[in-house]
């Protein structure tokens, strides 16, 4: 412990939390289907529970890192601040759902009895964490948040999610002055739903790095294929990477290097929004990448490298998908601490470690590279 003391805190990450949030109640079953087969003496929770999350806090309370977070209440939205990316008759819907007292929206997502004050916390202190930043109150911020809400689109559900917490946050930057903002989700699906609200806007650059997992279905119609670019103004905004399955910490640090780091410096944010999902991570159930802490570490360190270029080193942080009870939380604290550049690991990986086969993801980064410089408009001149 010595060595931290020497090294007292001068940077903080405020960490926006609210207990409410674990009130949503996914149910058991077989995966995320809420069946019940009647042959299987144990159904497991959904793969959305809380258990996952409580084991974030309480590694951000109790682990290594606790010196370097600050808590900060979190609090629910009112159902106005939902409408500036949501359509009211999307909210209404949710309203209505949660007042009959509960309904599947879409496959593997159900609104439970307590899920929308849940949703409803989450989207708030989303807000609240994009707010301190732009306020001035603290650079780095993370709303550490479930229901997740990377796919939910403005006038749908999808995939775990109700409401659009980033894209709600991303909004607010917005309305408060910010010309642009860029948007790195690292989750292992495609950040459909967020897409989808700014795939008209030149102001957000939206970058989904994601398995290659195609749509699945009517909530989800999106490829998060390279040539979803955007339209109109937005086009050339979104850029969808999906990367190989087994792409690993080697593959994911190539995709930061060759892609997401140009693009987003030739689009100068004032402001970024880290989506993090720790199911792009070795062990995940929904997942078939294989990051380990070493390579979220890296990203957090890439991403604080370009908030520190860009954005005076302002960034919001919020949390999406990361199934696996245990190394979820491990892997959360490895981000933090690479977004905190701490020269040494406060923890070692507990997990031992997948082989990776870089080869395939370097010719699969070629192309996709290839295809921006020749269809994206702000990255041609070079
Ligand atoms: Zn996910």
């Amino acid at each position: 412990m010595a060595a931290l003391t020497a090294t007292a805190p001068t940077e903080r990450i405020h960490v926006f939390w609210h207990e409410g949030m674990l009130n949503h109640d996914s149910g058991h079953g077989v995966f995320d289907t809420g069946m019940d087969p009647g042959f299987l003496d144990v159904l497991e929770k959904h793969p959305e529970n809380s258990d996952r999350i409580k084991n974030m806090v309480s590694i951000l309370k109790r682990g290594p890192i606790s010196p370097y977070i600050s808590w900060v209440p979190g609090r629910p939205a009112l159902l106005s601040e939902l409408l500036s990316f949501h359509s009211p008759e999307y909210i209404n819907e949710l309203v209505e759902a949660d007042r009959d007292g509960g309904k599947m929206l879409c496959t593997g997502t159900f609104l439970n009895p307590g899920s929308w004050d849940a949703s409803l916390l989450a989207a708030g202190t989303t807000l609240s964490a994009m707010k301190h930043v732009l306020d001035g109150h603290g650079k780095f911020s993370y709303a550490l948040v479930r229901p997740p809400g990377h796919h939910a689109q403005p006038t749908q559900a999808d995939g775990y999610c109700f409401l659009n917490n980033a894209g709600l946050a991303v909004q607010l930057a917005l309305n408060s002055g910010c010309a642009r903002v860029a948007v790195v989700d690292i989750d292992v699906h495609y950040g459909n739903g967020t897409a989808e609200g700014f795939y008209r806007s030149d102001k957000v650059l939206t970058i989904s790095l994601h398995m290659n997992h195609g749509s699945w279905g009517p909530s989800h119609p999106q490829t998060g294929s390279v040539d979803e670019l955007g339209e109109g103004e937005g086009l050339g905004y979104n850029l969808n990477i999906p990367l190989p399955n087994g792409t690993g910490d080697q593959g994911y640090g190539h995709a930061m290097t060759e892609l997401v780091v140009p693009s987003v410096g030739k689009f100068e944010p004032e402001m970024i929004v880290l989506v993090i999902g720790q199911d792009s991570s070795a062990f995940d159930p929904n997942g078939r990448q294989c990051l380990t802490m070493e390579g979220y570490k890296e990203i957090g360190r890439m991403v604080r490298g370009l908030v520190d270029r860009h954005c005076r080193g302002r960034l919001l942080i919020v949390q999406e998908g990361g199934y696996h009870v245990t190394y979820s939380a491990y892997c959360l604290h490895a981000t933090l601490e690479g977004v905190l550049n701490l020269p040494v690991s406060l923890l070692s990986d507990p997990i031992a470690y997948y082989p990776e086969d870089k080869a395939f993801v370097v010719e699969v980064i070629k192309s996709i590279k290839k295809f921006q410089k020749d269809n994206v408009p702000f990255l041609i001149e070079d």
